[in-house]
């Protein structure tokens, strides 16, 4: 075949954008598909002198092609594997699918085609790449306590799945697949007014469309289906974390990939721990006796039950720590800190015989306070 794009469109090198476009539209009426039903040629035709026009008519590729030929087009791997090294960069194959799949094969050999769609397959003749599942969202409520130590959970999900009676196929099992009609086996149909090709409806571009279609998904590969996953959640998750659990999504159609399940976790509050990320801080009432005289007493950690020690003259909202009674962290051995904040009580109501002690005090106290009837 021919394989310069100026003499494919049979204009000079030095033709105008104008002449260029002229010249394309004359060459895509009369080797256009729809008036050439019977004339496997014309198509053949019809297709060289499209991928002339894109390259020609775009004045960054013309210039590509102008001084490299088509090794400028070719280092990137393909159509659509150049990124921004310019070549086809912006172009997009899937708008021509397999036909432009298979000009650009024989342009530049067999490996072209391949990035840009599915090329995992090996360059077989399919026409229409794997589509992958869509990523689906889900949430989780944790205890405290759960979300501190970590905690296997599972989940039900209703998703779309692979059909388990045509294993994705979409086809009744026992019957086969046929060529698609609509698009004659190649997924891809063409407008009278659009000279590009667009992917089949009928078949979603595969080629081919089940003899008989399966009679629980009715051809769509994919039922909605519930399933039950488990769940590792890590020691020390916080609230409001997402948890990728990958391939967990919707499944994919045409052997495509499964999505991705997004699961965010909520943490519900304890009524007495809170936690700031690795460390837990807990209000601690003691009686007004037990700070003044010290005492020992018990507390809860995440971690059980301890003793600790409150010494004499212990202030109000005075701080104790205690090392690595917090939250195990999920990556090593390390534990976050428990912090105990005293919140000292002070008797309400005092019986008569208190009240009298308390006065006692006063009297054995050396306290002065001028602006005080107490102390006076
Ligand atoms: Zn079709
Ligand atoms: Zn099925």
């Amino acid at each position: 075949m021919e394989k310069d794009l100026y003499k494919i469109l049979g204009v000079e090198r030095s033709a105008s954008d104008t002449d260029i476009k002229r010249t394309y539209r004359k060459l895509a009426q009369k080797y256009h598909p729809d008036v050439n039903r019977d004339n496997p040629e014309a198509e053949q035709k019809f297709k060289e002198v499209s991928v002339a026009y894109e390259i020609l008519s775009d004045k960054k590729k013309r210039a590509q092609y102008d001084q490299f030929g088509f090794a400028g087009f070719s280092g990137g791997g393909g159509p659509g594997g150049g990124g921004s090294s310019g070549g086809f960069g912006n172009f997009d194959p899937s708008n021509f699918g397999g036909s432009f799949s298979d000009i650009f094969e024989t342009f530049f050999g067999a490996n072209a085609g391949g990035g840009a769609r599915g090329g995992a397959r090996g360059g077989g003749p399919r026409r229409h790449g794997p589509q992958p599942g869509h990523d689906i969202e889900s949430s989780l409520t944790l205890t405290f306590e759960e979300a501190v130590f970590g905690i296997e959970k599972e989940l039900e999900i209703t998703k779309a799945d692979t059909c388990p009676h045509c294993t994705g196929k979409g086809a009744e099992p026992g019957t086969s697949l046929i060529s698609c009609k609509e698009c004659q086996g190649t997924g891809q149909v063409r407008s009278i007014r659009q000279t590009i090709l667009r992917t089949c409806t009928k078949c979603e571009g595969a080629g081919q469309i089940p003899e008989k279609k399966c009679s629980k998904c009715h051809g769509q590969m994919r039922t909605r289906q519930k399933t039950r996953i488990t769940v590792k959640i890590p020691p020390g998750i916080e609230n409001g974390s997402t948890i990728r659990l990958r391939g967990k999504g919707e499944a994919g159609t045409h052997n495509g990939q499964h999505g991705d399940l997004y699961l965010h976790v909520q943490i519900k509050p304890h009524p007495r721990f809170e936690r700031h990320g690795y460390d837990i801080h807990v209000n601690e009432p003691i009686h007004l006796l037990q700070a003044v005289l010290g005492d020992n007493i018990q507390i809860k950690t995440v971690h059980g039950k301890m003793k600790l020690k409150i010494p004499a003259g212990t202030q109000n909202a005075q701080v104790f720590k205690v090392k690595n009674y917090g939250v195990p962290h999920a990556q090593s051995s390390a534990k976050g800190d428990h912090y105990v904040h005293i919140q000292i009580e002070i008797p309400k109501k005092v019986k008569r015989s208190e009240k009298e002690l308390y006065e006692a005090l006063i009297k054995e106290g050396k306290h002065s306070n001028p602006n005080s009837d107490l102390f006076s």
